[in-house]
């Protein structure tokens, strides 16, 4: 099929390359021409295992290719994507504006009957909006359609590709056939329903994964009181077929450009109905709190920060992506700087996307290894759980440091790996190690 994407960031990108992989004619538009460009010469712009090369490989057959001209991508396009950001406004309501403006693009540049699917993240009764902005503008024939993009970035490929579940939010019975038959060879759990159900499942899905990442950082905040560990606990706990064992990992907290957004979106659609949504509410004041465990595990343990070296691992959000919105890295820093402290900061990956988030950039020293950021430091902090952090070697780390102060946010390290140091270690929810 011909498909156009519109929008190319993470899901718009990886989405265009991943249905040129399995045999789609496919075109992604961006109005970013610096963006279109860049993909014109075969640089990604995000990272994301596993994107250049199936990039390269559906370029270089014919199968992919990159414009800034959405008229006449979408008018030779039998299925059109809109995957626009649709960032939080400051009231937390989704900002439409970028859905809206493409969704006028689509309308007056059509030639006959399209296909358009709103993969962007929009609240409920959105897809109807589109319908009738396209519908005043275009004599032509359409169909909206809602797939909410389940993707998560660092195996975005790998999902897209095998994802757990496609749904379909159509009330048209020709549009649901298309889309079937087009996400056939990538799953089995095809699941068609109407536009608002569908549009729904994509928030209600995200809020309950944030439920169970706020519902064990508060399980682990009491055992460090009570004295159990919660890796013990979420691992008993995991068994239960009725809970599983996913999204059940404590730490600092999540960050990224869904989940506080999606959870803030979702309280702002119940709210527009007059439904106070307080689960979700406490869920998103947890979490904003339990990145500042790290701030008070710090006060802990060093007393004041005025004039300590503290250093911090890991930027982005989570591992194996350089993306760090909302991550939770930046009011750590952000923090510790008001606070006093000298901060060294080092990612494998997200440290240009991590600067640009300061007016001053030389507030911060930035660093090349994770070594070089631990040198003299005074404690180190642990935000992200890169492999690399894992499998470093921890009586080195302990010989460079000024201070053996470390601050393991993610669990990551072991008593066995912590044997033969004498690092003052401080992890979540597992005062036993401590
Ligand atoms: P992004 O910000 O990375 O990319 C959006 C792209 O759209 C940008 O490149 C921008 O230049 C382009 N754009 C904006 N207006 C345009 C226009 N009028 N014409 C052409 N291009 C335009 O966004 P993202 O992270 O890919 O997210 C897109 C949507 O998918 C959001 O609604 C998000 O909530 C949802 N989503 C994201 C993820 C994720 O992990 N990033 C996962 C699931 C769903």
């Amino acid at each position: 099929m011909e498909l156009t994407f519109i929008g190319t960031g993470y899901v718009g990108l990886v989405s265009g390359v991943c249905f040129s992989e399995i045999g789609n004619q496919v075109t992604c538009v961006d109005k970013d021409l610096d963006k279109v460009a860049r993909l014109n010469k075969g640089e990604v712009p995000i990272y994301e295992p596993g994107l250049q090369e199936l990039m390269e490989k559906n370029t270089a057959s014919g199968h992919l290719k990159f414009t800034a001209d959405l008229a006449t991508s979408v008018q030779n396009a039998d299925i059109v994507f809109i995957c626009v950001g649709t960032p939080s406004l400051a009231s937390g309501e989704a900002n439409l504006e970028y859905v809206e403006q493409v969704a006028q693009d689509i309308a007056l540049a059509m030639n006959g009957y399209k296909i358009v699917v709103t993969k962007s993240t929009v609240p409920v009764g959105t897809n109807d909006k589109i319908k009738q902005i396209i519908s005043q503008l275009s004599p032509h024939p359409f169909d909206i359609v809602s797939i909410p993009e389940f993707l998560r970035e660092g195996s975005a490929v790998k999902d897209t590709l095998r994802p757990d579940r496609i749904i379909i939010g159509t009330s048209s019975e020709r549009a649901a056939a298309t889309l079937t038959e087009l996400h056939k060879p990538l799953t089995d759990e095809i699941m068609v329903t109407e536009v608002r159900s569908a549009e729904m499942i994509k928030y209600a899905s995200n809020a309950f994964l944030a439920t169970k990442i706020s519902f064990i950082n508060e399980i682990a905040n009491i055992c460090e009181k009570v004295g159990a560990d919660v890796t013990h606990v979420a691992q008993g706990m995991g068994y239960d077929k009725r809970i599983g064992s996913s999204f059940l990992q404590a730490g600092i907290g999540y960050g990224g450009s869904c989940f506080p957004k999606d959870t803030h979106a979702l309280i702002q659609i119940a709210g527009n109905v007059d439904y106070e949504f307080k689960l979700l509410k406490s869920v998103v004041e947890v979490n904003n709190d339990q990145r500042f465990n790290i701030i008070s595990k710090l006060n802990h343990s060093l007393g004041s920060m005025q004039g300590k070296t503290v250093g911090i691992w890991g930027l982005a959000f989570k591992p194996n992506t350089d993306d760090v919105r909302e991550a939770p890295a930046l009011d750590i820093i952000k923090t510790l700087l008001q606070e006093g402290a000298v901060v060294k900061a080092y990612d494998p990956i997200a440290t240009e996307n991590f600067r640009r988030f300061f007016r001053n950039e030389s507030d911060v020293q930035w660093c090349d290894s994770a070594m070089e950021t631990a040198e003299s430091c005074d404690a180190l902090c642990l935000l992200t759980d890169w492999s690399e952090f894992k499998e470093i070697d921890l009586r080195e780390l302990n010989g460079v440091m000024k201070q053996p102060i470390l601050i393991d946010g993610r669990n990551v390290y072991s008593k066995e790996q912590l044997a033969d140091t004498n690092f003052q270690y401080y992890s979540i929810g597992r005062p036993e190690l401590e």
